[in-house]
């Protein structure tokens, strides 16, 4: 298995055709899957925004205000505006706010960014990124699955890494389950999240700061006629951990 950067992507404008971009700099095969940063899909769908845009409500304001109070920092009611119209559920309000977005991904401040946008003080998520995986698909010159990825933290672990919003072409997972192990043994309850790995795998390529480097080709990883499931998010009625954190608040 390889993974290549997509080469010389410029910056990223709205408008613009990232299929396109990418077929010209990038001789896709059948087999490859293509990754591509969440953040120059947002670009190129003009999600780039403002505080300015944002008013505060008096929720975002108490919010902002709870946040500046526990962290000593300055926190700005309009971004916590923008986390809330992201969002169909607050998750958590403090010591940070975790919501579910509105294509069901779980993160922190909606997963809106504030680095790697010129001329603008936010980009917010692709507004359906399996949408836009398709989309993207559907302009390549070769039929290739796609995946739209984020940076993301995980609960229980430090770190951030590259995980899958959104993608085309392929199943989310791998469905282990019925299959044996070397002794025989039957599993149970094996899924494997096989677009949040090609994801983790393409973000150590994709950097996270100056790189430059949004597309990666994942070259000798095929998905095939294996047995596979497009869920990714818990709904929130299997989603125990989401349930437990309804009935918690944060005592400093
Ligand atoms: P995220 O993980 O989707 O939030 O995106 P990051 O901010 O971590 O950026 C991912 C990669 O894309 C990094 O290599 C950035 O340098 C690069 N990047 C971000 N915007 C652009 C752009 O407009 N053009 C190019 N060529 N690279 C970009
Ligand atoms: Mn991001
Ligand atoms: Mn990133």
């Amino acid at each position: 298995m390889e993974l290549h950067a997509v080469a010389d992507v410029p910056e990223i404008r709205p408008g613009d055709d990232l299929a396109g971009l990418v077929a010209e700099r990038f001789d896709l095969e059948s087999g490859d899957v293509l990754t591509i940063a969440s953040t120059v899909v947002s670009k190129a769908e003009g999600r780039a925004a403002d505080l300015a845009d944002f008013p505060a409500s008096p929720r975002a304001r108490e919010i902002a205000g709870r946040l500046e109070e526990l962290t000593g920092e300055e926190k700005d009611p309009r971004f916590a505006q923008a986390v809330l119209e992201e969002s169909t559920e607050v998750l958590m309000e403090a010591p940070f706010l975790l919501t579910e977005s509105r294509f069901g991904h779980v993160s922190v401040n909606a997963g809106i960014d504030r680095s790697n946008v010129p001329d603008h003080d936010l980009l917010l998520l692709p507004k359906n990124p399996t949408a836009s995986a398709e989309r993207i698909r559907a302009g390549l010159p070769t039929d290739v699955p796609v995946i739209v990825t984020d940076t993301c933290g995980r609960p229980f672990r430090h770190g951030q890494r590259g995980v899958a919003l959104g993608w085309a072409g392929m199943p989310a997972s791998r469905d282990w389950r019925g299959e044996r192990d070397r002794d025989g043994r039957e599993l149970g309850v094996t899924v494997q999240s096989i677009v949040d790995e090609l994801a983790a795998a393409a973000n150590l390529v994709t950097g996270e700061g100056a790189d430059g480097t949004p597309a990666v080709v994942v070259r000798g990883w095929e998905f095939g006629d294996l047995e596979g499931s497009n869920e990714l998010f818990r709904e929130v009625e299997t989603d125990f951990v989401r349930q437990a954190l309804r009935g918690w608040s944060y005592e400093p």
